[in-house]
């Protein structure tokens, strides 16, 4: 069985026992084994900051762009052989694996792009010079500097290639050297992506460390310039905000969490119209794309009350089309969780489903025997339903809930304490406006569909690395990407007060003194 390694102090190494291990999500068998006991974490996260960090602030904005551009073609360049591992490991189809993987090389390619743009500085300035006293000359510029840390990135297992590119493009662009742990049960993606870029990739020493297997002791080595970026459950992330080394070095802390993300079907939506056929493929690509296991996938679909029957009709029609099975199969469209705990944990979440709503569409008794399987499940249940707004099931798994009015529907969707994104389907402007608005506070991002646009997007489900990526609340309170937004969390902005001619000396802006 092949034994993962861990990228430390640029070189690799393996744990001792006992190892963890990796399954081929279709058939339960272990394919891999991985530990990180007896490593020195402490020395590695050193060396990430003493040669990692002084390597990457050397470097303009220009030449750390190239950097993900070389990161980004890596992993374009093996492509198939990255897409074979996710259907093996991770029981993606073709389709899922390439939305991973291509979401990596895309996100890293489109942070290339802003780092040629900045060209040859080495850290921002942040507006423009301010007077704050009588004299013309005494003026101050705010700068952001890359923190002289580590980015400890956390990463959870349903985006092994994305999860690893887009926190990994915004710290390098930032000039922040990167020390990535992926969720162990589907770590096979990202070792070896980072295998690869270690071969060819011309590495800068120390700018990507790789820890794969359990997270042993490495938030003990926390230190006041680091950072911490975590995407999973939001137990975990309460565990890591409250972990003593982050509370003594007041370490920032990024957390991506749980979603009930919500999809609003607008009053005004005809069957067979542009905005109604938008709704309902973005529904069910929702809920079978990766078998539902998309931080940003659709969980609560609010449908006036007169209309519930009907759009249950029309959303079962489509579930029809799915097909459940290995997803080597190019007729497959959802192929198996990845770990059987996921699908003990999404079996138990439609079992109370089942106690709180009915079952519309569905049986998740059907499915194969081997391997990690839960069918598509569309459930019917009250808006006062217990465990609807609480807790999110995440498999391909959604609840239709009838509202009353846009204010019904604002109100329920906001139960779900904050959310990454909510989708709205509608060409009435002033329900449109009401829900936009009304929502927004609850939501890192809202997408609305309507018919002049329903050709247009990506769908609710597709992170843009030009967009913000994070929600309030319950979605961890966190914000990543969102293009040269992103880099202000590998940042530490700052206020120089000086002499107007010295300032624009030293940093490179017009002397306004
Ligand atoms: P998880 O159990 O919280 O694990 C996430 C990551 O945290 C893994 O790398 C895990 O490592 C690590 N971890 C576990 N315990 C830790 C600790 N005490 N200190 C530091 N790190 C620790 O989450 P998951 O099972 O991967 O994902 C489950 C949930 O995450 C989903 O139900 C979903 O709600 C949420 N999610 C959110 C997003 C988003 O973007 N908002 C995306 C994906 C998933 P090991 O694997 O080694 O245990």
């Amino acid at each position: 069985m092949r034994t993962l390694r861990s990228f430390l102090n640029d070189t690799w190494s393996t744990g001792e026992e006992p190892f963890s291990t990796l399954h081929d999500a279709v058939t339960g068998d272990p394919i891999a084994q991985t530990s990180t006991r007896g490593l020195d974490l402490g020395a590695a996260m050193q060396h990430a900051r003493e040669v990692g960090g002084p390597a990457l602030r050397a470097m303009t904005f220009a030449e750390r762009g190239a950097f993900l551009k070389r990161l980004s073609g890596v992993i374009h360049a093996h492509r198939d052989e990255l897409i074979e591992l996710a259907q093996q490991n991770s029981g993606n189809t073709r389709g899922d694996a390439k939305f991973d993987i291509d979401g990596a090389s895309g996100t890293l390619a489109f942070y290339a792009g802003l780092g040629e743009k900045l060209g040859d500085r080495t850290f921002l300035l942040d507006g423009g010079q301010e007077r704050f006293s009588r004299s013309k000359r005494f003026l101050a510029q705010h700068v952001s500097v890359p923190r002289h840390g580590v980015a400890v990135h956390i990463n959870a297992f349903n985006f092994p290639a994305w999860g690893l590119g887009e926190k990994a493009a915004v710290a390098l662009l930032a000039g922040v050297p990167v020390f990535a742990k992926p969720a162990t049960a589907t770590a096979l993606v990202t070792a070896r992506i980072v295998e690869l870029w270690e071969e060819q990739a011309e590495l800068p020493a120390g700018a990507i460390s790789l820890l794969c297997g359990s997270v042993g002791d490495l938030l003990d080595h926390l230190g006041p310039q680091d950072v911490v970026a975590f995407t999973g459950s939001g137990d975990t992330g309460r565990v890591i905000r409250a972990h003593p080394a982050v509370l003594r070095h007041s370490v920032p802390v990024n957390v991506e969490a749980d979603s009930l993300n919500a999809a609003i079907f607008g009053p005004d939506l005809q069957e067979r119209t542009e905005t109604f056929e938008m709704f309902l493929a973005d529904v069910v690509r929702d809920l079978t794309q990766k078998a539902g296991q998309k931080c940003t996938a659709t969980r609560r679909i609010f449908v006036p009350r007169d209309r519930a029957a009907e759009v249950v009709a029309a959303l079962s029609d489509r579930l029809d089309q799915a097909v459940v099975g290995d997803p080597r199969e190019r007729v497959t469209t959802v192929g198996p969780l990845a770990t059987a705990s996921q699908q003990r944990d999404i079996l138990g979440g439609i079992d109370r489903l089942g106690q709180v709503g009915r079952r519309v569409w569905g049986d998740p008794a059907q499915r194969p025997e081997q391997g990690f399987y839960v069918g598509p499940s569309l459930f019917l249940a009250e808006p006062d339903a217990p465990f609807i707004h609480e807790h999110e099931v995440f498999g391909p798994v959604a609840t239709v809930v009838p509202y009353r009015d846009a204010a019904h529907a604002v109100e329920l969707v906001a139960r779900g304490g904050g959310g990454l994104v909510c989708s709205l389907y509608t060409d009435d402007r002033s329900f449109g406006a009401q829900v936009v608005l009304g929502l927004a506070p609850w939501h890192g991002r809202i997408y609305w569909g309507s018919r002049k646009v329903h050709d247009q997007g990506p769908g609710p489900g597709t992170v843009m690395p030009g967009l913000v990526h994070g929600g309030p609340g319950k979605a961890g309170g966190g914000e990543e990407l969102g293009g040269l937004r992103g880099l202000g969390f590998y940042l530490q902005r700052c206020a120089i007060q000086g002499d107007a001619r010295l300032l624009a000396e030293v940093l490179g802006v017009s002397d306004e003194g």
